[in-house]
């Protein structure tokens, strides 16, 4: 067998230390605690999930993040562009599925930035739309007067022109009522800002409502040129197709309208991440004499960021920088033989070996196929830091 020269000696340096072994289906033992200087992100669609079936071995490759008694060893979060119900519900589902104990602190989903806008918006009269419950979503992030789209349509007749050309609702049965009397006087007081929350349901009615409010200022039917904030989850296009045509909208939009976007690739969601894995490390690790006893301030070494879709998972992770390093899967987006041409995943660059007690065996893994596979590889290659 032919060793590349880099290979040889970074193979050498294996050989100085005692071999070890690492058995796949084992869990960290209580020792790693001492040194958690990583975290991992982990996409949820394609890469968790299948819809609502877990995929790639996910329950086996978490279960591996727990210690004996079930307390969270390697920080890690859920990092996803989808949402449409609250962290709280979502952590609780993931948990039943997947069958480890997830908590809301975990899940970050493409909205929860909107909680930083509190301040702005806590008192504000504001809109918000996508499927499941937008408006739930922002009271529980403390905003106090939130309308769903849905909620704020029925108040105004043939604001939705071709509504009664529709056979259909996307309101659960259970939900549906007369208009009744406004919970605010929408009639005369202007929205402060529109949140697209998840996927639209009704993109016609979403559109054409959205347009009439943040042209109008605020108050459909009005005139007004201060259009009113207008806040996206994400602008996922690949992946969802979700948002583009309100994107197209701003774009052939002769007086184009102001929109803030948020999820990944933007570099933001990865710093935010970085921060909450900084909390979960601060809890879960006991050994803070680098950082002089100081909870919380521990700076990662490696952040691995786990997805099936290049341009928005890889793409990110590649924009937010050190520490973040990229793994691709291939059950979802991606379905490639070798990386991604456009945005590769870090896994590629990087050499990668595992000992076994009696050989050396260097192996060179363009991508992971499932994320039982990434995490296999995480844990390996974490394992040699430690030794190192
Ligand atoms: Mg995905």
């Amino acid at each position: 067998m032919k060793f590349h020269a880099s290979t040889i000696s970074r193979v050498s340096q294996f050989r100085n230390k005692a071999p070890f072994s690492f058995h796949s289906s084992s869990k960290l033992s209580s020792n790693h605690k001492k040194r958690c200087n990583f975290g991992i992100a982990f996409d949820i669609d394609g890469v968790i999930l299948r819809g609502r079936v877990p995929v790639g071995g996910s329950p086996q490759a978490l279960r591996r993040l727990y210690g004996d008694s079930g307390e969270l060893i390697v920080p890690y979060l859920f990092l996803t562009n989808g949402g449409g119900i609250p962290e709280t519900k979502r952590a609780k589902e993931l948990s039943e599925l997947l069958g480890v104990n997830i908590m809301a602190s975990q899940v970050v989903q493409g909205h929860s930035p909107f909680r930083n806008l509190l301040k702005k918006f806590e008192n504000e009269l504001i809109i918000a739309t996508g499927k499941g419950d937008p408006a739930l979503v922002m009271s529980e992030y403390g905003f106090k007067k939130v309308l769903s789209l849905e909620e704020f349509a029925s108040y105004f007749e043939s604001i939705d022109p071709v509504s009664q050309y529709k056979r259909w609702t996307t309101m659960p049965q259970s939900d549906r009522k007369e208009p009744a009397v406004p919970r605010y006087n929408v009639l005369s007081k202007r929205i402060k800002a529109a949140f697209v929350v998840s996927d639209p349901v009704d993109w016609g009615r979403d559109i054409q409502v959205l347009c009439d409010v943040l042209r109008s200022g605020g108050l459909p039917g009005g005139a007004n040129n201060n259009q009113p904030p207008l806040y996206f989850a994400a602008d996922d296009l690949e992946y969802q197709v979700r948002y583009c045509a309100y994107l197209c909208l701003m774009e052939i939009n002769p007086k184009r309208l102001e929109y803030v976007t948020y999820g990944k690739p933007n570099p933001f969601v990865f710093k935010n991440a970085e921060v909450i894995l900084s909390q979960l490390q601060s809890s879960s690790c006991q050994d803070h004499s680098k950082n002089n006893g100081v909870p919380g301030s521990h700076p990662f070494e490696t952040l691995y960021m786990i997805g099936d879709n290049p341009s928005v998972d890889v793409k990110g992770a590649q924009q937010a920088g050190h520490p973040w390093f990229s793994i691709l899967t291939r059950t979802g987006v991606f379905q490639g033989k070798d990386n991604h041409a456009e945005f590769p995943a870090d896994l590629a660059n990087l050499p990668y070996f595992f000992a076994l007690p009696d050989q050396i065996s260097p192996l060179v893994v363009q991508v992971v196929d499932s994320v039982e596979e990434a995490v296999d590889y995480i844990l390996k290659r974490e394992c040699i830091e430690l030794r190192a």
